[in-house]
């Protein structure tokens, strides 16, 4: 059965968000009479000063704004799982010219030296001899880029997609996401995660300059009359990359909880020849709660021209 057969006979897709731009800002909840939908707190427990972002800025996402996320919680994700994702993604937010809060981030190398900045006259890379971080290919055009990750927790980087996946979802489906928004609120990464695990995340990588231009995120919920696959898979793409989960679901998947389950990589809109190379598949298990430290980040990208020590 091909993919986009297999997500048509077994989901509805029951929240969906395509190429969300920079353009008119679009709102999840209402604006009056505001509750968090992660810690069902309202004011005056809690504030909704900030500017909650459904999905994080990171991600180039500048429009899906959560009217229904709390100061509290908006800080605490912020800072114990988006950091992870954001460090997660690391220098291909510079190649890929996401711009988050404070425009495209500048990666910076371990030796404090090596950088990858975005300039006016495209990308900038500098590098010392003892350190070399990139090779180039001048008959394919194309830049090999080994940088490194700043220390992160793959679990939390897990948690992240799902928050976003809570974030969208529609407010119907939230009763059965309780045990998930528990799991995500947790302040430590630890052995807390150990019953939803393994947590695999399939990351569809397109080469190219920013192959999806916004940020495209569906919500899909197994139909009715299906029972062999899993109840709920989110699937978020920006810049290169299209990341796919199954969430956690003990009790709607109890059925087929340690049975080998084939899963189907959800379709990407380029074809086999895509004039930039073709897309590459990984399986991550993002089971680990522990901190990954130094760990290499490989990327390759095309160049229309190359300039040394430009100005
Ligand atoms: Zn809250």
């Amino acid at each position: 059965m091909d993919q986009t057969n297999y997500f048509d006979k077994n989901y509805d897709l029951i929240s969906s968000y395509i190429n969300l731009t920079k353009g008119r800002k679009v709102y999840i909840g209402t604006k009056e009479d505001r509750v968090c939908r992660f810690c069902d707190r309202s004011s005056p427990d809690v504030d909704f000063k900030n500017i909650a972002h459904a999905i994080p800025e990171f991600t180039g996402n500048k429009s899906l704004v959560a009217y229904d996320e709390c100061d509290v919680c908006n800080e605490k994700f912020s800072r114990t799982i988006e950091d992870h994702l954001a460090k997660y993604l690391g220098a291909q937010r510079t190649l890929a010219q996401v711009h988050g809060k404070k425009g495209v981030p500048t990666y910076v190398g371990k030796d404090g030296k090596t950088r990858i900045s975005m300039k006016e006259y495209g990308i900038s890379l500098t590098s010392y001899e003892e350190n070399p971080i990139y090779e180039i290919d001048e008959e394919k055009k194309s830049i090999k880029i080994t940088a490194h990750r700043q220390p992160y927790i793959p679990a939390a980087v897990f948690k992240c997609l799902v928050k976003m996946a809570i974030s969208v979802a529609p407010k119907q489906d939230l009763s059965s996401l309780k045990h998930l928004i528990t799991w995500i609120g947790l302040e430590a990464h630890t052995y807390e995660s150990l019953p939803y695990r393994p947590l695999i995340v399939f990351e569809q990588f397109t080469p190219g300059p920013m192959p999806y231009s916004g940020v495209t995120i569906f919500l899909l919920r197994r139909k009715g009359a299906v029972n062999d696959v899993p109840y709920m898979q989110f699937v978020i793409a920006f810049a290169n990359t299209m990341f796919q989960i199954v969430l956690p679901m003990l009790n709607e998947d109890s059925e087929i909880m340690g049975k080998p389950i084939q899963l189907t990589l959800f379709p990407i809109p380029f074809s086999k020849d895509y004039k930039y190379g073709n897309t590459s598949t990984k399986k991550l298990d993002m089971s680990s709660f522990e901190t990954i430290r130094n760990e290499e980040q490989i990327l390759y990208m095309g160049y229309e021209s190359l300039e040394k020590n430009p100005p």
